[in-house]
């Protein structure tokens, strides 16, 4: 069982002659402020990144050819080279590379490059958003067909899932959640059709399904309409196929959890979920590919890690604290004293009662009065200046009027006052908003 030792050697001192190449002023202009974090015995994953990695790499080479230091680092740091390839070509590259020298935003920028390439492979056409004085995304994507509109991406890589991997909990998860939603509203702002992607580094399946459980249930709570979704992008630099070869090039793991209550023109298209590797190769197995004890002898150590997380306490079933409940909204509609003259009516004159409307957003909207479901799982948009009497005590509801401004970007559908019948239930289409007409004489 041999490695072939001159060729990673070759390979290892390519990646850092490349990086002095690529990044050597970022390196220059960081160095005496993690010389001091070293100094004051920083953990790896609170120093500048890039420091980190290319020590890994030179580190590596010292040691071959008995070990490679960190190969999960070094091979984090031939997938960073690869996107800075890339992009530095990028006519706003100069207005990016001064971010880097923050550690921070070091992060933050490589995490965008790589959700950039994710995009990119998938055929679309990506734009990098530079920072401004007022918010902004990190991305923009063209919507493939359509009207090929743009989407926005806002990036955020949660520290606890960027180091060294611990377990996390559902209440971590959530407070993950809590800051990412927050700083996407911010950047996203309400207009135009948004996702959050979250960037993780190499973590357990456990964690990422604990994310993702947790996502589900927030996104069950929420009213932005221009939100699409949560795009859970984690790499994973744990990369081998077998004992006798390294790959440097990274798995990437993508799940999309859409958003119940958007309401936007723009469709993710959720079948690509799943794995990919960057640079076009054979897709490797996800992290729990059973790695066997090589000839580098680091190269366990981030597997054995791994596997603590994944096997203790080893339970049964999913702990009751780690089952995150996925509810959706129930609002009241308002009750109007009697019935009122000029407004589009409902009336229900099946003989089955169901409910009036069905979606599959995350609000049910129940009678004011005795609580039955007249709209299930609608958008908040779907309906406005709408009136439906309740089947079962026979009070006016009223759904709110929405503001113009909101429902001006989806497909209207104007229903003129007067009464209407249904013996059935009414599909809703997300985008598409059922306005009660206004009518123009009045009695
Ligand atoms: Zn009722």
């Amino acid at each position: 069982m041999t490695v072939n030792i001159s060729y990673l050697q070759t390979k290892i001192e390519e990646m850092i002659s490349d990086a002095r190449r690529l990044l050597g002023t970022v390196i220059e202009q960081t160095a005496a402020e993690d010389k001091k974090a070293k100094a004051r015995e920083s953990k790896w994953f609170e120093r500048h990144r890039l420091h980190v990695l290319v020590e890994a790499a030179q580190e590596s080479l010292r040691r071959l050819p008995e070990e490679i230091r960190d190969p999960w680092l070094v091979a984090e740091l031939s997938a960073l080279l690869d996107v800075i390839r890339t992009w530095r070509n990028d006519p706003l590259w100069t207005k990016i590379e001064p971010s880097l020298v923050n550690p921070t935003e070091f992060s933050h920028v490589i995490a965008t490059l790589l959700v950039a390439e994710h995009w990119k492979g998938s055929g679309h056409r990506v734009e990098l958003v530079p920072t401004d004085s007022r918010p902004t995304p990190d991305l923009k994507v063209q919507a493939i067909g359509g009207k090929q509109e743009w989407l926005q991406v806002e990036c955020y890589q949660p520290k606890l899932l960027a180091g060294r991997p611990v377990r996390i909990y559902l209440a971590d998860a959530f407070k993950i959640l809590k800051e990412a939603m927050k700083k996407a509203k911010f950047q996203l702002g309400s207009e135009i059709p948004g996702i959050l992607a979250l960037c993780t580094y190499n973590q357990p399946v456990s964690n990422l399904e604990v994310v993702s459980r947790a996502a589900l249930a927030r996104l069950a709570q929420t009213s932005r309409a221009a939100l699409s979704g949560i795009m859970l992008f984690s790499q994973n630099n744990l990369a081998t196929r077998s004992p006798t070869d390294i790959n440097f090039s990274p798995i990437v793991m993508v799940e999309f959890i859409q958003n119940p209550a958007y309401f936007g023109s723009i469709e993710m298209n959720r079948q690509p979920t799943g794995e990919t590797t960057r640079s076009g190769g054979t897709p490797l197995t996800e992290i729990r590919e059973p790695l066997t004890e090589t000839v580098v002898r680091d190269f366990t150590i981030l597997q054995r890690e791994i596997d603590k997380i994944e096997n203790s306490p080893t339970p049964a079933a999913i702990p009751k604290a780690q089952i995150a409940p996925i509810r959706g909204k129930v609002e009241r509609l308002r009750l109007l004293p009697r019935e009122p003259y000029d407004r589009a009516i409902i009336i229900w004159a099946g003989s089955k009662y169901s409910w009036f409307f069905e979606g599959e957003g995350n609000i049910d909207y129940v009678c004011a009065s005795c609580g039955t479901i007249l709209s299930k799982r609608a958008w908040q948009l779907s309906l406005t200046n709408v009136v439906v009497q309740c089947p079962n005590c026979l009070a006016y509801n009223e759904f709110p009027v929405q503001q113009a401004n909101l429902y001006t970007k989806t497909n209207n559908i104007v229903i003129e006052p007067g009464r209407y019948s249904f013996s059935g239930t009414v599909f809703l289409k997300r985008g598409a908003c059922l306005i009660g007409g206004v009518a123009t004489i009045h009695h």
